[in-house]
């Protein structure tokens, strides 16, 4: 089958051949009908050798979505032909995190050396791919393929960090994205179906920022040094319930603890490598900061129906798997609009 693979330190991905996968006792053969392209893969794809968590060559795409293909041994619960999406942060599914669906924060995932799919284990860019366990599979019920693979990571993730923060965001607050691309467009309008607050979102081009308002963005700014400022006068001086930065660079995290106002929520999903110094007064009191990791089994099955609601809907630009490497530098360059989508 043919395969999207990041086979070389440094060096983009390549479309190869491999073998045909085939499901061993208690796994779940997959037929990709999509599957999309996340930033961390780019953030994966810049670590030196040293860093790399697991050996290449690796098969891409951690987003998945498809139709059942084949049943390993044992495996009940699931049809030939059924699609399905896979929730991608696999754990033990034992430990007392697993036991709760909270696979994202499994206690024994390292040690088991129990890796995602497109994150060390083969992932989704390809024509096969085999799922672990039935237990990371979950029904689509009639959803459009293309545009539900991005839910499994784009609206998890951003699902997951919405609603910890739920009790703050009571109607007359503020929430602010930064960063409106695969998981903030997505935020915004969860962020929208989910509360009534309001929402400000913030990118570096206009192109990104009439997206956000078109995706339900109430108001828009641009993302520079004065952002800050900008959203503490949009909210008379107080500053935002919740800012969730899914840019995570220097720049954003230093704006994102300035705009935090009395008890608010910073929530740090992109893994641009910033910090955020916390001291007495600074950010604002009480504020809180917290870093999530994707989203519980539970959530996936909450945001597929929240999409089936019609409350969600993924951009998308769809690519063929041969041009899959082009997706990911369009990506790179930041001129993706949404969500790209590999239909191999
Ligand atoms: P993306 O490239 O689709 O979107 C990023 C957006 O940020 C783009 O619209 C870009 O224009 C904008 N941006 C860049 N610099 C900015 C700045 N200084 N201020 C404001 N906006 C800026 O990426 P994505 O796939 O949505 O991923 C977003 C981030 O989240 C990445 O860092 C990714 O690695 C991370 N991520 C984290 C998790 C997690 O579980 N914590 C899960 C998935 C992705
Ligand atoms: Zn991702
Ligand atoms: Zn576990």
């Amino acid at each position: 089958m043919k395969a999207l693979q990041y086979r070389t330190v440094g060096a983009p991905p390549e479309v190869v051949t491999v073998p045909d996968p085939e499901p061993g006792p208690g796994q779940v053969l997959l037929r990709v009908t999509a599957a999309g392209v996340c930033h961390s893969d780019i953030a994966v794809m810049s670590w030196p050798a040293d860093q790399l968590p697991f050996p290449l060559p690796l098969t891409l795409g951690h987003e998945g979505v498809g139709t059942v293909e084949a049943l390993g041994a044992g495996v009940e619960g699931f049809a030939v032909g059924e699609p399905v999406a896979v929730y991608g942060p696999w754990g033990c599914g034992a430990c007392s995190m697993c036991a709760q669906g909270k696979e994202n924060y499994c206690l024994r995932a390292a040690e088991l050396d129990i890796r995602p799919p497109g994150l060390g284990a083969p992932g989704a860019i390809a024509e096969y791919m085999v799922v672990d366990s039935p237990r990371h599979l979950v029904p689509l019920g009639g959803l459009d393929p293309v545009r539900a693979a991005p839910l499994t990571d784009a609206g998890l993730t951003p699902y997951h960090a919405v609603k910890r923060s739920l009790p703050k965001l009571v109607p007359g607050s503020t929430a602010v994205v930064i960063g409106t691309g695969g998981l903030g467009h997505v935020a915004i309008q969860l962020l929208r179906a989910m509360t009534a607050a309001r929402v400000v979102a913030l990118d570096v081009t206009e192109e990104k920022l009439a997206l956000a308002r078109a995706v339900g963005a109430h108001e828009t700014v641009l993302s520079d040094a004065s952002a800050a400022a900008a959203v503490r006068e949009l909210t008379g001086g107080r500053g935002a319930e919740v800012v969730l930065d899914f840019v995570g660079a220097p720049p954003t995290v230093t704006s994102a603890g300035a705009m935090a106002g009395v008890e608010g929520d910073v929530t740090i999903v992109g893994l641009g490598g910033g910090a955020l110094p916390v001291g007495f007064g600074s950010p604002a009191y009480e504020v809180s900061v917290a870093s999530p990791y994707w989203g519980t089994r539970a959530e996936l099955i909450e945001v597929l129906d929240l999409a089936r609601a019609g409350a969600v809907d993924v951009h998308v630009e769809t690519y063929a798997l041969d041009d899959a490497p082009k997706a990911y530098e369009r990506l790179h360059e930041g001129r993706v609009e949404g969500r790209a989508v590999i239909l191999p």
